[in-house]
């Protein structure tokens, strides 16, 4: 009798003898030959993947370069949050544009080398906020970390590769995607060495983090204990590349004015002569600034190397802060109009109250960020009464605001 079973086309194993038999046109396959398949298929590409630079597939990533903005394109997306702060808009675009262009570059080309950025500007000028919109843009992962928690390994404080488990974290332990990421590390300035005496105590919050932090910056593979904290020895890693993650830094660096105001020489007689060649902009000397500037506050030359991108933001004036109140996609008064809209009640503010709001902000010495809290020292009354009536109109007048802050600064006053 003619056996009719089917059988593996691969291995000759019977029907009967495998879980699964798949039956094709002109031959089967069992389950355990499909399994060896798959896996002999991810070890190739796998394998493909990870060989010398040289004997890899010569092939630029087509994906990446197409959807790359352009940087007139990002710079526009960017003044939708962020106003003012033109120059650094630019400067961030084209390093955005050219770090994504060198992730996407052919491995025959010139190795384009990593654009890692500083922006230094007094806090609460936006830093945090181009940085984050950044990231928004191009939907990559983002963390943002503190440079004041950091320490050397082995000190009381986060080794500098908690910076990647964070980093991890926001790309919900994808690490493909955390190594196309942005970190932003704020507070770049609190780690410049603390003079240039040689002490007996080792500088651990300073020097040593700048130099744990090099590794990082220039791109290098990385143990990441991926949900944070210290190493121990039975801990599992995370082997995270930075060689694509792009490190945006910022600081206030304060006294940094007086370092460059010393090199244009404004305090000593070569001034005039330096003036009368260009006029120099004494309110806003930032915009001066040189890598120089930054070693001379503290940064080391090989942190300073790998931070070529260096670029200032400007204090805010009434004008811009104005524009902050109002202007923005997602601007606090127009969240304040859809919030009242909800509940069917249409706000509207006189004029005058965004000069009044921008007057206090400046005379609380809060910046940018002061205009929030103002805003909800104002609107809370309102916001308690209105849910209950609907259909209804309110207007914010010069007097009502005014009259909502005194009652805070008496509170103060009694507290
Ligand atoms: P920094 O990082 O420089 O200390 P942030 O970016 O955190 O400052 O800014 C604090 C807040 O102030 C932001 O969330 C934003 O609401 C507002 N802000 C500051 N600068 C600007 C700006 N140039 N345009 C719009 N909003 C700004």
């Amino acid at each position: 009798m003619a056996n009719n079973k089917k059988k593996c086309s691969f291995c000759g194993s019977s029907e009967d003898e495998v879980s699964m038999l798949m039956v094709g046109l002109e031959g089967c396959i069992c389950d355990m030959c499909i399994d060896q398949i798959y896996g002999a298929m991810s070890e190739a590409l796998e394998f493909s993947n990870g060989l010398p630079k040289n004997t890899r597939k010569k092939k630029k990533n087509p994906k990446v370069t197409a959807a790359i903005p352009k940087p007139k394109e990002i710079k526009k997306f960017l003044d939708q949050y962020v106003i003012g702060q033109d120059d650094a808009k630019k400067y961030l675009s084209v390093a955005v544009y050219n770090h994504y262009k060198r992730i996407g570059q052919n491995m025959d080309d010139i190795e384009i080398e990593k654009s890692n950025i500083i922006m230094v500007g007094d806090t609460g000028t936006g830093k945090t906020l181009l940085a984050r919109s950044i990231a928004k843009m191009l939907n990559v992962p983002f963390a943002i970390v503190d440079a004041t928690v950091l320490t050397e390994a082995g000190y009381v404080g986060e080794d500098v590769e908690s910076i990647l488990s964070r980093l991890l974290q926001a790309a919900d332990y994808n690490v493909e995607a955390a190594e196309r990421g942005i970190v932003f590390i704020d507070e770049l300035d609190k780690i410049a060495r603390k003079g240039d005496n040689p002490s007996i105590t080792r500088d651990v919050s300073g020097e040593g983090v700048q130099e744990g932090l090099l590794k990082l910056l220039e791109g290098s593979l990385v143990n990441v204990p991926p949900k944070g904290g210290r190493k121990h020895p039975e801990q599992q890693f995370v082997v995270v590349n930075t060689k694509n993650i792009l490190f945006i830094c910022g600081g206030a660096f304060n006294g940094i004015d007086k370092i460059i105001s010393g090199r244009l020489n404004t305090q000593t007689l070569g001034y005039k002569a330096v003036q009368q060649k260009h006029v120099i902009d004494s309110k806003n000397l930032l915009q001066y600034i040189l890598p120089t500037d930054l070693k001379s506050f503290g940064l080391i030359p090989e942190i300073i190397g790998r931070l070529p991108v260096l670029t200032y933001l400007s204090p805010l004036t009434k004008d811009i802060l104005h524009r902050i109140l109002t202007e923005p996609k997602n601007a606090i008064i127009k969240q304040y109009i859809s919030l009242f809209a909800i509940d069917g009640v249409k706000l509207t503010f006189e004029d005058e109250v965004f000069d009044y709001i921008v007057e206090k902000a400046i005379e609380f010495k809060l910046g940018a960020r002061g205009l929030r809290s103002i805003c909800e020292t104002i609107m809370v009354d309102a916001m308690y009464e209105y849910p209950s009536k609907t259909g209804d109109t309110i207007t914010i007048t010069l007097q009502y605001a005014k009259d909502r802050i005194e009652k805070l600064n008496m509170n103060l006053y009694v507290a």
